[in-house]
């Protein structure tokens, strides 16, 4: 786990994106009703404050005969990066130079052999192992709550190696702990991708990405990562686990699945074998106004239910569009938007107060033109307005953009959080009026008189369901975590009221294992309690949602 990411998204070097765009901070001040913003920048690591590594002697010394005579690293820097993903409360922790619940030692295992060897060594002389790939987790994955035994940390980025690839079978084996990014870059030479392109593609891992049941922007077409997985290998407290050789099998239930979402609660993954395409020869990203997100919903679900073969759809509800519209704007240093984009608009007869739809397609080029032309006329059937390829392109381009954004402000003495879940259309629009309404109502309750910006998108879609992901913003109090866990707490509680997932993509981790309960009932939760029992007896696995045991 590198450090420079102690400080930052990827790394600190990044430029601030809004760093030289004065309107846009205005924008922000007048939206949540502020005087200024004010700068926080974040503390450099406080190392007296980490309480000191717990590992024996004898634990280390075991630790270095799995790894080839590599000892643990237990400098404080690696110590607390382990520990800290990409939450909020990890953010704030890091942001003020803090890790209250560091690792007692990192491991850097650089085979299956290596990983199975350590577990082995967990076992053997009491210590726990966490399994830690981007560290990109958003839902505190990493968050493990304390106990007597130390906890190791293991990083998986000396396992990222393509092992086999297959022309043939469309297949690649690559070992869990390589980038989602150098997989992808690794395909491309091949002609070929995984499909897998979530937000923070560039520092996601391929396990990780399993362990969290992950799903990119372009899941509409290419599934989610778990839907490209064909087999797996573990090491596990138990020993090597390898899930069935052939995924279309009618022999029995699909075991392998369990590991699907299991975030490390059932044994590390070190490999994993994974469908790929070809590399499309066509894509097409395109805008589309509606008069209301309503209405764009109502057309997401008509082409999900049609089966027009499209591969992204994602749709910004009001706020979120005339935000980001805005936001753009004064980025750019404009205070409205330019004269020729006002008259396109007109001359369209572009709603007022409109939601935005991007929709895209992506594959072969002879099947493309006619799903873009089926999009196209079931759009304008809906009242939608064609802006053509333009939004497209310019959300490619920043689609990577949000999380250099996030740090930017909270370096201003904002909070900002996003909340994901997924329900049937049926219940979609009410459960998009219950937590933005619980979002709000405990944002105006904790963040001193400001109302914050509460908005959303609906961002994967199905024939039965979608999802829906609300951003907010708001200024952050005086006990920041506090406030986070009040507006948290509103908005998961509005979910599981609603009968709406806790999560859609990004996992359980400590912060949504306690409403999962709720979600999937006793007889399911027996049954994985059972299955993790049998495999790790003697609960040597730690991750975020062990509390689901
Ligand atoms: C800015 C940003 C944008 C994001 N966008 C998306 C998105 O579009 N789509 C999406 O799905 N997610 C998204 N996420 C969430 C996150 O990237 C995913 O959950 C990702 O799959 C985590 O992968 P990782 O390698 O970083 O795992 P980590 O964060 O390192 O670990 C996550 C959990 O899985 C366990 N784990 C990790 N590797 C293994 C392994 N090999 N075997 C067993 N357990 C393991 C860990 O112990 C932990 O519990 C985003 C996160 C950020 C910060």
């Amino acid at each position: 786990v590198s450090a420079t990411r102690l400080w930052g998204w990827l790394s600190p070097d990044n430029p601030d994106p809004l760093a030289a765009a004065p309107l846009a901070e205005r924008m922000l001040v007048e939206a949540l009703g502020l005087s200024r913003l004010l700068p926080t920048p974040p503390e450099p690591l406080d190392e007296r404050t980490l309480p000191a590594s717990r590992l024996t002697p004898n634990q280390s010394a075991a630790i270095a005969a799995a790894l080839a005579g590599r000892p643990p690293a237990r400098d404080a820097a690696s110590r607390a990066a382990a520990a800290l993903g990409q939450s909020y409360p990890d953010q704030l922790q890091r942001r003020a130079g803090r890790c209250a619940s560091p690792v007692d030692g990192v491991a850097c295992p650089n085979s299956h052999a290596q990983l199975q060897a350590l577990i082995d060594a967990a076992v053997a002389t009491g210590f726990r192992v966490m399994v830690v790939g981007g560290a990109t987790s958003v839902v505190g994955g990493l968050s493990v709550a304390a106990e007597r035994r130390p906890l190791v940390a293991a990083d998986l980025s000396g396992l990222g190696e393509i092992v086999s690839f297959s022309g043939e079978d469309r297949t690649v084996a690559a070992q869990a702990g390589i980038r989602v990014a150098d997989l992808e870059r690794r395909l491309s030479d091949k002609g070929m991708t995984l499909g897998h392109f979530p937000q923070s593609f560039e520092a996601a891992t391929l396990g990780g990405s399993i362990a969290a049941n992950g799903a990119g922007q372009r899941s509409d077409g290419y599934g989610r990562i778990t839907d490209r997985l064909l087999r797996l290998r573990l090491a596990t407290p138990s020993g090597e686990w390898l899930t069935e050789p052939v995924r279309h099998s009618a022999a029995g239930p699909w075991l392998g699945g369990l590991v699907a979402g299991s975030e490390g609660l059932l044994g590390a993954i070190t490999e994993a074998t994974m469908a790929v395409s070809p590399k499309p020869e066509w894509t097409f990203d395109a805008g589309w106004l509606f008069p209301s997100f309503a209405a764009a919903m109502q057309a997401a679900r008509a082409a999900a239910q049609t089966g027009i073969g499209h591969s992204m759809l994602r749709i910004s509800d009001e706020v979120e569009t005339a935000f980001l519209s805005r936001f753009r704007q004064a980025r750019a240093g404009l205070r409205r938007p330019p004269w020729a984009e006002r008259i396109v608009l007109a001359l369209k007869r572009a709603p007022a107060n409109p939601s935005l739809l991007i929709a895209g397609y992506e594959g072969s080029a002879r099947f493309g033109a006619d799903a873009v032309r089926a999009l196209r006329g079931l759009f304008r059937r809906h009242g939608g307005v064609a802006l053509g390829e333009r939004p497209g392109q310019s959300w490619r381009r920043s689609r990577y953009e949000a999380p250099h954004l996030r740090e930017s402000l909270m370096a201003r003495g904002l909070g900002v959080d996003t909340f994901e879940t997924a329900a049937p259309w049926s219940r979609l629009a009410g459960v998009y009026t219950a937590v933005g309404a619980a979002l709000s109502r405990a944002i105006g309750e904790s963040s001193g008189g400001s109302p914050g910006i509460v908005m959303c998108h609906l961002s994967h879609s199905y024939p039965d369901a979608a999802c829906l992901y609300f951003t907010a913003v708001f200024p952050r109090a005086g006990d920041a975590l506090a406030q986070w866990r009040a507006i948290k707490r509103a908005a998961c509680e509005a979910m599981v009221a609603a009968g709406s997932t806790i999560s859609h993509h990004h996992g359980l981790g400590a912060d949504h294992a306690p409403y999962a309960q709720r979600e999937k009932g006793d007889a399911s939760l027996r049954l994985l309690r059972a299955l993790a029992r049998e495999i790790d007896p003697k609960r040597v696995m730690a991750t975020g949602a062990s509390s689901l045991l």
